[in-house]
């Protein structure tokens, strides 16, 4: 539909006739004044393709019902085509009576009857600007409800991402799954090619913050060291105070070459993460430069930061609250109830797979006398180092935890006898080679270690294997403290006696 509305300015508006006779032109011509301009073609040069597509077009064209019944259908069709003009048909004495179903059905506004008298003519003209600005209307509100439909469309669009983003976050309640799925949900609206991300958290006793940082993948320490710094630096931007130490975790292991890059490869976007009023870390988001966004996409974006947020803390939360149920507060390491815990899968697990499981049971010597001669501290202090001691000399499988008091246990799937008697010695020569110096005073501790077996194919029953370590403990203990005793089928039964 062309746009047309009637000017009434300077410009006399365009009229056709369609070879009108002398007397026609002459009649239109005296009945519209001079606010029109009439272009009459002869009947045998009527327009043409050429002049049908011409820039300015006629509001209202005038046909004789003689010049158009000649015309080929071909022809007719193409006048009716143009939309943007109001065909009138002129009914000349002698021509067959016309019905006005007809007349509509091929496209003209009205019939009008020889002579043209200036009432007839300006009765059409009217009529013809009434339809012509009923178009225009119509035309302006269909153009209005594309628009309308469009921002719907991308309203729609917005709903479903928020919608992704909302899934997603939620799905997991692990901080590096959460940010993994977050990058590929928010590269549906920008091109993100890396996100990294820092969390911080105030210690409420001192004012340093524990920070844990997230990178996208595994890349060179040169590549590394630039995100740590550009991430540390906009954590103590925002707010996190000065920084005890940082963590750094990845959330894609899997090196592919995109992840050399830097924080200056891209157009670099830096957002807040909060909670409540406490701002706890920001997403670096890595993009393709040269994007830019529309207003009400910054909002949708600014909202699915703002959900991501969330979702991270409460993930960041739920961790910490693990982390706390899971281990021991003083040494760190897993505490009894996690290892009672794991040692019922590993039991079931080995009736399924028949595999080796080792147990170590280790108990300081003298602990006692740690206490009483250096005081509590020091004692608190050598068990957080064996506590270190056990977590560097095990596999990640492995599952070393403080049972109580100065008593240690380590898990061994998949372990031997054999192996785990080795494990055991390298953990003794570890205690007892460490140094440790307290208020000016340096001393060493030994720890007695029991081992306990059950191995593969072995019909030994294995619920017992605590009883049996404890067993071989108390052999090391009894035969002098400082070693390693492998317990024996013949040991438990004598120590039952
Ligand atoms: P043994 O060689 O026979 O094992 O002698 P021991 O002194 O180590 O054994 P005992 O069971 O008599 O004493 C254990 C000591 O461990 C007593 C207790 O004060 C100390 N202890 C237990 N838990 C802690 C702790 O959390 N911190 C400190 N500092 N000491 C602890
Ligand atoms: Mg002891
Ligand atoms: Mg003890």
């Amino acid at each position: 539909m062309q746009k047309k509305i009637m000017k009434r300015g300077k410009r006399p508006e365009l009229m056709w006739g369609l070879g009108l006779t002398d007397e026609l032109e002459r009649q239109i011509t005296e009945s519209v004044g001079p606010g029109f301009h009439l272009r009459n073609f002869p009947a045998d040069a009527l327009p043409g393709a050429r002049e049908l597509d011409q820039e300015e077009k006629p509001a209202t064209t005038w046909i004789p019902w003689s010049v158009w019944s000649d015309l080929g259908e071909h022809r007719r069709e193409q006048y009716r085509e143009q939309e943007s003009t109001q065909r009138v048909l002129i009914q000349e004495e002698g021509d067959d009576a016309l019905e006005m179903d007809r007349v509509l059905g091929e496209g003209f506004l009205t019939v009008v009857r020889a002579p043209l008298t200036r009432p007839k003519v300006q009765d059409v003209l009217f009529r013809a600007k009434e339809v012509t600005s009923m178009y225009s209307d119509i035309y302006r509100m269909t153009e209005e409800i594309m628009l309308e439909r469009e921002l719907l469309a991308r309203k729609t669009d917005q709903l479903l991402f928020l919608n992704k983003i909302l899934a997603s976050a939620t799905e997991s309640l692990d901080p590096s799954t959460i940010l993994l799925n977050a990058k590929e949900t928010l590269g549906l609206v920008l091109p993100v090619r890396m996100l990294n991300a820092v969390f911080w958290s105030n210690q409420a006793e001192s004012e340093v913050a524990d920070v844990e940082i997230f990178l996208n993948g595994k890349m060179t320490p040169e590549t590394e060291g630039l995100w740590v710094e550009h991430l540390l630096a906009s954590a103590a931007d925002m707010g996190s105070g000065p920084v005890n130490g940082f963590h750094i975790l990845h959330t894609d292991p899997k090196r592919r070459p995109e992840y050399g890059l830097k924080p200056g490869d891209g157009k670099l976007v830096t957002m807040p993460l909060t909670a409540g009023h406490q701002t706890f870390g920001c997403l670096a988001l890595l993009c393709e430069s040269g994007y830019r966004l529309g207003k009400d996409q910054v909002e949708t974006f600014r909202s699915a930061v703002n959900h991501l947020g969330l979702a991270l803390r409460n993930a960041m939360v739920f961790k910490e609250v693990k982390l706390r149920a899971d281990r021991d507060g003083l040494t760190r390491i897993y505490n009894r109830h996690s290892f009672d815990e794991r040692l019922v899968y590993e039991i079931k697990r080995r009736r399924r797979y028949n595999h080796d499981l080792s147990l170590l049971m280790v108990d300081l010597d003298h602990f006692k006398q740690v206490n009483d001669t250096y005081g509590h501290q020091a004692g608190d202090m050598v068990l957080r180092k064996v506590g270190e001691i056990l977590t560097d000399t095990f596999r990640t499988t492995d599952l070393p935890a403080r049972y109580g008091g100065e008593e240690f246990v380590v898990l061994l799937p998949h372990t031997s006898e054999k192996a785990a008697w080795k494990l055991a010695e390298r953990v003794r020569g570890a205690i007892e080679n460490t140094r440790f110096s307290y208020d000016g005073h340096d001393f060493a501790v030994t720890a007695s270690i029991g081992v306990a077996s059950v191995e593969a194919g072995a019909l030994t029953r294995d619920d017992d294997l605590i009883v049996k370590a404890d067993k071989a403990l108390y052999a090391a203990k009894h035969n002098g403290r400082n070693m390693v005793v492998i317990s024996k089928p013949q040991m438990a039964q004598a120590m039952l006696l």
